[in-house]
């Protein structure tokens, strides 16, 4: 009778966790964060990630940097994914470390289809996104129920061959329906975003701009809409900023004067 060939070892199928590293400040990175930072093999790291929240990482963990660093063009989206797919039939334990939450304006979408389809265990584990974080700061909530009744996310920068938000809509919605909203990636198109939310909101509609949210290097200005781009030149504010627009805003005006850090401009009428 002739043996059974033996059956092949199983293989090697790690895992990946794309994880919010949180706005800046590495103190409000998450506990499961922690944890997966800590129990990763391999950990791709994403533009605007605090390097501080590698401490957490094993010191045999093998890091990339997957973002634009030093002018350097980011890492093409479908290396980085071929990248994890490979790392993980590899049986590393990987971890895509990315900036705020992962499943705001992460490219996530796109990454869980991936390595779905390449039969790999995925998990998201949350990060506090970067609006959050400056609103906390600015400690103002982004639905008081006296000004707004939800809230917008979008993005100021399509991606290639997309036309884009529809301001215009947009700022209708936003009037009729008493939404606040957040602005990612706004700061270069800022003056188009401006005079296309100007054909349905209001001139005075209060601006807070935050740059490096929760860092010690974070910078703020408080504005109103029809002055949006001038202060971002004026004050020299550069990516990574967040955009906060709407009715909310306005308790801040009375800031505008007394805290130091948020400098007025334009007429805002405190509520
Ligand atoms: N997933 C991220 C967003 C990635 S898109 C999140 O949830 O926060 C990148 C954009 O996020 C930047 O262009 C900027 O608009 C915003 N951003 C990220 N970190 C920021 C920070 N510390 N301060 C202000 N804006 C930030």
């Amino acid at each position: 009778m002739m043996n059974k060939p033996p059956k092949p070892p199983a293989a090697a199928i790690g895992q990946v966790s794309l994880v919010g590293a949180g706005p800046g400040d590495p103190d409000l990175l998450t506990l499961k964060a922690v944890k997966a930072i800590a129990a990763a093999t391999v950990i791709l790291v994403d533009d605007l990630v605090n390097e501080a929240v590698l401490a957490h990482a094993s010191p045999s963990a093998r890091i990339v940097y997957v973002g634009k660093r030093g002018g350097c063009a980011s890492t093409p989206q479908a290396f980085i994914e071929k990248l994890m797919v490979s790392e993980a039939h590899k049986g590393e334990n990987v971890v895509r470390l990315k900036g705020g939450d992962p499943l705001v304006f992460g490219r996530s979408g796109e990454e869980i289809e991936a390595l779905q389809q390449a039969g790999i265990q995925v998990h998201v584990v949350n990060g506090i996104t970067a609006a959050l974080g400056a609103l906390a700061s600015l400690n103002t909530a982004l639905t008081h129920r006296d000004h707004a009744h939800g809230v917008l996310m979008v993005t100021g920068h399509a991606k290639p061959g997309d036309p884009g938000t529809d301001w215009r809509a947009l700022a209708h919605t936003a009037r009729q329906a008493k939404l606040t909203l957040v602005v990612y990636m706004g700061v270069a198109a800022a003056q188009r975003i401006q005079d296309e939310l100007l054909h349905r909101l209001a001139a005075d509609t209060p601006v807070a701009i935050v740059q490096d949210a929760t860092l010690p290097s974070q910078r703020q200005a408080l504005c109103t809409l029809d002055c949006l781009h001038q202060t971002l030149t004026e004050e020299r504010m550069a990516s990574p900023c967040v955009l906060l627009i709407g009715d909310v805003l306005r308790g801040l005006a009375s800031l505008g004067h007394t805290q130091e850090a948020v400098f007025a401009r334009g007429h805002i009428r405190a509520m």
